[in-house]
């Protein structure tokens, strides 16, 4: 049975208690590894190596330096790409071919973008007739980056990636049911021979690590990807300590189809939108909102490719959709079907898995499921579920397309599909969320502002946004000539 520890001051050590707690396999419900259980020593110990590595030799590594250290690691994951895709797969449920083709490209594709911008990035320069003002970006010191369990190292690579680049020394807490490739990411430091201190790694719960982390008044930043309940608590938490804040949090995106839009397009597109890893993407557009025009036609091919969704065994490269992560979200999944059920929902796809192969947990297995006529206000269209479920909904113009996408507490992303490409600027425009996919969905650049509006958080992760999170601006003035 594997041990994953914490690696802490460059050294990989068990928790200061002692404890650990078992890392489970949602496919067959089996454990694959024993983990440590952090709590407020250790959130002690790793920021304080933190520290220490801020105000030592880190401080003074060059861009350069910093930008090789990253593509070192870029390199390291990518050598071992195919044993991080099987962790991944076995952590999360996911299928192997979605860890293989995204997951890990993805991580090792965070650290060489971000290598890139602080290579070839400037500072700003504020020329005046008599002197000259420069902007100084220093790292912002000590970030604790806290991450979930639906893309586990992709999403932590997006936050330690510019960390590092940047100059922080980092404390990252992944999620408690994905610790694997966390811990293969501290040993590609560990093997890079990352200096001691720069990257730490806690393991554990949210409440036992992640809450302390935060409220520790040696960390100066926290980059959160999560929950919206769990974010507005750290949200409090680290205002008390004037922490700088990123919050990337929950959605309940829509899929806006008009009817001029090319169905040949559409209809896979709003599939992948809405199912793409069990519907578990913040950016999953769960409410599929149809005009009325096709509606009919829609749905019936939409339903149809929807139930032709291959469910079962992570490890086969043919499926497309795994196991749910864990009990709460098996249980929570299941309320939802109920729900939706009571609410006056109309299935037309899904229904329970058939034909799973022996070993496999079939508690843990849901088919893609899609309701419709359900209300746009009733709380199965109204809340995150974060899997495997999605409605679809008739609106006959732009306005009321405009009032069901808008009308929900979420912000985070939407996609548009329509020819007429007036019609979808003005449209997108119009939508309170941060992000909108125009006859396509999850298009990713990772130069452009990533991030959501109303209780989907707050901040930008991206390129340029995310250098300016992990830094201060500083401005020097500099007197050139007697004023
Ligand atoms: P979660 O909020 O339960 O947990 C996320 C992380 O926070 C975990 O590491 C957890 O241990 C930690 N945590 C929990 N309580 C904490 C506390 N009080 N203080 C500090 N840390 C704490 O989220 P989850 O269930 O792992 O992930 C699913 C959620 O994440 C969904 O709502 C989804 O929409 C959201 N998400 C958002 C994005 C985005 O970019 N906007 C991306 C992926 C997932």
């Amino acid at each position: 049975m594997k041990t994953l520890l914490n690696y802490i001051d460059g050294t990989f050590q068990p928790a200061a208690t002692g404890d650990t707690f078992a890392d489970i396999n949602p496919a067959t419900n089996q454990i694959i590894a024993n983990v440590a259980k952090s709590g407020e020593q250790d959130v002690e110990r790793a920021v304080s190596a933190a520290q220490r590595a801020q105000h030592g030799a880190w401080r003074q590594t060059s861009t350069a330096e910093r930008a090789d250290l990253c593509d070192a690691i870029a390199d390291h994951l990518e050598a071992n790409l195919e044993a991080l895709a099987q962790m991944e797969s076995a952590d999360t449920g996911k299928p192997i071919t979605t860890a293989r083709t995204i997951d890990i490209p993805r991580a090792v594709a965070n650290f060489r973008f971000f290598a890139g911008a602080v290579r070839h990035g400037a500072q700003a320069c504020h020329p005046m007739a008599d002197a000259l003002n420069y902007t100084n970006r220093k790292p912002l010191g000590v970030v604790a980056l806290i991450t979930p369990w639906n893309l586990p190292l992709y999403l932590l690579s997006w936050k330690v990636a510019p960390a590092l680049a940047t100059g922080n020394a980092i404390v990252a807490k992944p999620s408690e049911f994905t610790p694997q490739t966390a811990s293969a990411l501290a040993e590609a430091f560990h093997a890079v021979g990352a200096p001691a201190g720069v990257f730490n790694l806690l393991h554990g719960f949210g409440a036992d690590a992640g809450a302390p982390l935060v409220a520790h008044h040696g960390v100066n930043g926290v980059s959160f990807t999560g929950g919206t309940t769990t974010g507005a608590a750290i949200a409090r938490t680290a205002s008390a300590s004037f922490k700088k804040l990123s919050l990337e949090l929950g959605g309940k995106n829509a899929t806006v189809v008009f009817d001029d839009a090319d169905l040949d397009q559409a209809i896979p597109g709003a599939v992948r939108a809405a199912f793409t890893n069990n519907g578990q993407v913040c950016l999953c557009g769960s409410r599929v909102l149809v005009q009325r025009g096709i509606y009919d036609a829609f749905v019936e091919r939409f339903a149809a490719a929807v139930d032709d969704m291959v469910v079962g065994d992570p490890s086969d490269p043919h499926t497309q959709v795994g196991p749910l992560i864990n009990p709460a979200q098996q249980e929570k999944i299941r309320s939802y079907l109920q729900l939706a059920g009571e609410e006056g929902g109309r299935q037309i796809a899904g229904g329970s898995p058939s034909g799973l192969a022996e070993g496999l947990h079939a508690d843990a297995f849901f088919r893609p499921t899609v309701f419709a006529d359900l209300a746009p206000e009733c709380r199965t269209s109204q809340e995150e579920i974060f899997g495997p479920i999605a409605t679809v909904h008739v609106f006959d113009d732009e306005a009321e397309a405009l009032s069901i996408a808008n009308g929900v507490r979420y912000g985070l992303a939407a996609s548009v599909w329509t020819r007429d490409l007036q019609r979808a600027h003005a449209f997108a425009t119009a939508l309170d969320v941060g992000m909108v996919w125009i006859n396509t969905w999850l298009k990713r650049d990772l130069r452009v502002p990533f991030g959501g509006t109303k209780d989907s958080g707050v901040g930008r992760e991206g390129g340029a946004y995310s250098l300016a999170f992990y830094t201060e601006d500083q401005n020097i003035c500099v007197q050139l000539a007697e004023s």
